[in-house]
């Protein structure tokens, strides 16, 4: 049996989101149910949206709320949690390796001509990039790389034939490649993108089980591709349903406070919040709606989680407090 390693990989690019506690805690559960791991990852690769104060907000609400993470190398703390902003090579070596291997290519093409490529396939119907530069020969690709041209990396994408994605909770998704685009893997700047990062350092971070919001269901093809490529062996995927504001519609803080701070002030209870975001899609066994984390853990069955939109009403948080 190979080891359950379960990870949240939050963006520290603003307050740290009661939705990421609700992952986390989910993710938790399930390691911890099982004697697994559960790793903390910041996925800090946009450079202009990223700050070390969201960052130490994030790590100090998961420790307020009991969520802590088992293992990182040592950055600030003996529990410091994995920043993909340090492992920028990692990433860049992993796309020159899909190059070699016929699984990506260089794209010089400029914002104007992708921005007159894009309106003309829009009007034809089509989604994406048209892959131009797939078909530069490699002289020309030296030439202009030689040259200093600016260039991304993309991955190449099937033509046609559908994705069949097996999801723990939601069983097969099918997704048409048409709808996939070629996604840019690395940056003019030697970034990666999220699809990059994600697939190599949950790879390499050795995780078993992704569980994660429905809203990254349209991403895990391309990722799942991305596991092909390398011949890797893909993760089991789970797509939590999403937190909802009372109307159903997507939690936003326009609607209702989202940041774990706010209620932190307010006086609510770790616990509280903790058992509240637990009841967001998931019941104790006994029907029981008291209940803590541990009794979470010594109860949790990934199949018991239900995909109704769980309603994230603050008012409702009153009574457990
Ligand atoms: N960085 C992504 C986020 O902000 C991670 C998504 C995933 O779990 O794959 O949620
Ligand atoms: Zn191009």
């Amino acid at each position: 049996m190979t080891k359950i390693r379960t990870r949240i990989a939050p963006s520290p690019t603003g307050d740290p989101h009661v939705g990421t506690a609700y992952i986390a805690l989910f993710n938790r559960a399930f390691a911890k149910s099982q004697g697994g791991e559960f790793i903390l990852r910041i996925e800090d690769t946009d450079r202009t949206r990223s700050t070390p104060e969201s960052e130490a907000a994030i790590l100090k609400s998961l420790k307020w709320l009991g969520l802590d993470w088992d293992e990182g190398p040592d950055c600030g703390g003996p529990h410091g949690p994995y920043r993909q902003s340090e492992r920028q090579s990692i990433y860049q070596e992993h796309a020159h390796r899909l190059i070699q291997d016929g699984h990506a290519f260089h794209c010089f093409c400029t914002a104007e001509r992708l921005d007159e490529m894009r309106k003309e396939r829009q009007a034809q119907g089509l989604a994406g990039y048209d892959g131009h530069c797939m078909h530069l020969s490699e002289d020309e690709v030296n030439r202009r790389l030689a040259d200093g041209e600016a260039s991304v990396i993309r991955m190449k994408v099937p033509e046609e034939g559908i994705c069949e994605l097996e999801d723990e909770l939601r069983g097969t998704i099918e997704i048409d490649w048409k709808q996939i685009d070629m996604q840019v893997l690395l940056k003019s700047d030697g970034m990666p993108t999220y699809h990059l990062a994600c697939v190599v350092d949950d790879h390499l971070m050795e995780i078993s089980h992704i569980l994660r919001g429905e809203e990254w269901i349209s991403s895990t093809p391309k990722q799942l591709l991305l596991y092909q490529y390398f011949g890797w062996e893909p993760p089991v995927f789970c797509h939590l349903p999403l937190l909802r504001n009372a109307d159903k519609s997507k939690l936003s803080k326009r609607k209702n406070p989202t940041s774990i701070d706010y209620y932190h002030a307010l006086g609510i209870l770790p616990e509280a919040l903790l058992n509240f975001l637990g009841m967001m899609g998931w019941t104790m066994p006994s029907g029981e709606e008291k209940f803590t984390q541990r009794e979470m853990i010594d109860n949790f069955d990934v199949k018991r989680v239900s995909l109704g939109g769980p309603v994230f009403d603050p008012e409702k948080l009153d009574w457990l407090n």
